[in-house]
């Protein structure tokens, strides 16, 4: 009962604790700092299913063969991202889709967030979010993680998955201004000893390249005690292929997987399913869990079950510590306003039986984050 008690009161509290985080905000910012907040980005855009990317920094100099910011209208100029870090905070705080404790936050989607000029504001915002808001972080990256940066890091979520990108050990063409992929898995061990939860991040897989590689990838990673893998499809632009070619993967093949042509900058998903088979198979014979998706591996990191999207359920040993009932749901419409019928919840959905068939979008998606369900509306 006591448990019951404390589900069915914390979805509201999330809800109440963001207005409060939001007002303490509004009386410790200026005008100018809560102006800049409001019209960024942060504010306005939804989740992705990997959960709301933060932006750390604009442009990157890594410079990647396979990277598709460049053809976004990034360059390789690196600056860090233009707001303070209670400024992020106030960002987030005021998107209406992000609710404290439940979105994922993943960090490091259109940049490398540990270039020299982007590391500080990276571990800020991630420091200042966890401090305000507790999104479950996820940061993926091709830096070497020095002491300063694991400390760094660790200052905001403690159970942050750092996601270690390596997709060769061999070819430096592809990625010819990163750290060196060997030292990267070495500081990752560190990292992972020094208490981080850390995850190889195989993506893109790289067909005729990756997979040729992937015992070696594994195998060095396993040895130096990392016990996770998320896999990831290559997405290519007409550029992209060139720059692929270039650096002597095989064109054709990848063009034979491709879903469609790729025209202009359109980036264009490379089916590389068979190819993650295989490297699941591998990784789990010499013992490493693989997640399908980088959300998987932050809600597992987090103890989260999930069953937003078609490709779970997640985490299905997680499940009964997020049980929900009926009576939870019909306490948070009954809080948002919303009119209904009648609700039904089971594992994997909510249906709400609703009273106007135009339900508040934003309400809808929040019922989603909170509850990590699929929420179905029914007239
Ligand atoms: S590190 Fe990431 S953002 Fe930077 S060039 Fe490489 S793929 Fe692009
Ligand atoms: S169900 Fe799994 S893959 Fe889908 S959003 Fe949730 S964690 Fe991600």
């Amino acid at each position: 009962m006591f448990w019951r008690k404390k589900v069915l009161t914390s979805i509201i509290e999330l809800l109440e604790r963001k207005k409060k985080i939001l007002r303490d905000l509004e009386d410790k910012l200026g005008a100018d700092s809560r102006r800049r907040a409001s019209e960024d980005h942060h504010a306005k855009r939804r989740p992705r299913p990997c959960g709301m990317t933060i932006h750390t920094g604009v442009g990157c100099s890594y410079s990647c063969a396979y990277c598709y910011i460049y053809d976004m209208g990034f360059t390789s100029n690196v600056k860090p991202y233009p707001l303070k870090p209670e400024e992020i905070v106030y960002a987030l705080s005021l998107n209406p889709y992000v609710v404290p404790e439940r979105t994922l936050a993943a960090y490091g989607s259109v940049t490398e967030p540990f270039q020299p000029e982007t590391s500080n504001t990276a571990v800020e915002y991630m420091r200042e979010i966890w401090k305000w808001l507790h999104l479950p972080s996820q940061v993926s990256t091709k830096a070497v993680l020095t002491d300063e940066l694991i400390t760094g890091i660790k200052s905001g979520d403690p159970d942050t998955n750092v996601l270690v990108t390596v997709i060769t050990v061999s070819n430096r063409r592809l990625e010819p201004k990163a750290p060196d992929p060997i030292e990267r898995i070495e500081s990752a061990s560190k990292a992972l000893k020094k208490g981080l939860k850390v995850s190889l991040f195989i993506r893109p897989i790289i067909p005729g390249i990756t997979d040729t590689e992937l015992n070696r990838i594994l195998e060095i990673s396993a040895d130096k005690g990392i016990k996770s893998a998320v896999l990831g499809s290559l997405r290519v632009t007409r550029r992209i292929l060139r720059n692929l070619e270039n650096c002597g993967a095989d064109r054709k093949e990848i063009e034979r997987r491709l879903l469609k042509t790729p025209r202009n900058n359109k980036q264009v998903e490379v089916k590389t399913s068979d190819l993650k088979n295989m490297i699941k198979k591998y990784a789990e014979e010499i013992g490493m869990k693989v997640f399908r998706a980088a959300c998987e591996a932050n809600t597992y990191f987090h103890g989260r079950y999930c069953a937003i999207c078609s490709m779970g359920p997640c985490n299905t040993e997680m499940k009964k510590k997020s049980m929900l009932e009926e009576s939870d749901v019909k306490e948070t419409l009954e809080y948002l306003n919303v009119p209904y019928i009648d609700v039904k919840v089971n594992d994997n959905f909510i249906k709400i039986k609703v009273k106007k068939p135009k339900v508040n979008k934003y309400t809808m998606s929040i019922i989603t984050t909170v509850t990590y369900r699929k929420v179905i509306l029914l007239e």
